[in-house]
């Protein structure tokens, strides 16, 4: 499995970095953990925008998927689209489309083949095909080619997916955007890289809570997991990230920067 970091400016696209957006390919399958501000553009530096197999986003604030938007003109006007793309998203995620894009959500069916992450994870999988997709989703993964992927509810304003993507005995897990979240340790459980947001600054009292993790914190986290390397992403421009990334290596010592353009083999 190999991770692209196409951008991992927190809240805003920065000078070196679009906002959120990771490329995870395996074995030919590629599919695209969110789509910030700015990277639809970059994206096409590493994988031609019809090779993409499908899109998961994490949470509809606008730093995470407005690009979505980018792929309405691109399949209707490139001609190189052979059909509508999967896309994975909260409930709520083609009208939110639809509104940035001035389109009626049911217009945009030709572009995204979209299917709803339930917000509901305590239920036990249901057999029945009576039962409502979205919950079939959440609680059983999703399969894409041979990557699996998995969810939990975060510690964020709005309803936010964390996802854990498995390939064999390989796994990569993101965070999305989280406050302290145990839900997120659990999902994180020995997953052999912990890519997770830090947009908190240190020290800053009267921070609001459950909005987004400290480098202490996401350093902490990844050590209650017993993760094999944490990377730090979701940084604000205004923030200083060396001293996330100080804070961070004080609970857990194999922690590095997300940097765009960089990848990781795993
Ligand atoms: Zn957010």
């Amino acid at each position: 499995m190999r991770l692209t970091v196409v951008g991992c400016s927190g809240s805003m696209p920065g000078a070196d970095s679009p906002a959120s957006c990771y490329l995870i390919e395996d074995d030919g399958v590629r599919i695209v953990l969110d789509l910030g501000p700015g990277s639809a553009g970059a994206l096409q530096r590493y994988a031609a925008l019809e090779t993409i197999d499908a899109i998961l986003l994490s949470h509809l604030h606008a730093d995470h998927c407005l690009d979505a938007c980018s792929f309405v003109v691109w399949h209707r006007y490139a001609e190189r689209s052979s059909g509508p793309v999967a896309l994975y998203g909260p409930a709520g995620t083609m009208q939110r489309l639809g509104a940035a894009y001035e389109q009626p959500a049911s217009d945009l069916g030709d572009v995204f083949d979209f299917h709803a992450l339930s917000s509901d994870d305590h239920e036990r999988p249901s057999s029945s095909s009576a039962a409502p997709q979205a919950l079939t989703i959440m609680n059983a993964g999703v399969e894409i080619g041979g990557l699996r992927l998995s969810f939990v509810r975060t510690n964020h304003p709005v309803e936010t997916y964390a996802v854990r993507v498995e390939a064999g005995t390989t796994s990569l897990t993101y965070s999305a955007d989280t406050g302290i979240c145990p839900e997120l340790v659990r999902l994180a459980k020995g997953t052999n890289l912990l890519l997770c947001e830090a947009a908190r600054p240190e020290n800053e009292p009267g921070y609001p809570p459950g909005l987004h993790l400290t480098g202490g914190q996401a350093g902490e986290h990844a050590a209650a997991a017993g993760v094999g390397k944490l990377l730090l992403t979701h940084i604000p421009p205004w923030v200083d990230a060396d001293a996330q990334l100080a804070a961070a290596r004080n609970a857990f010592a194999a922690t590095e920067l997300a940097m765009a353009g960089m990848s990781y083999d795993l």
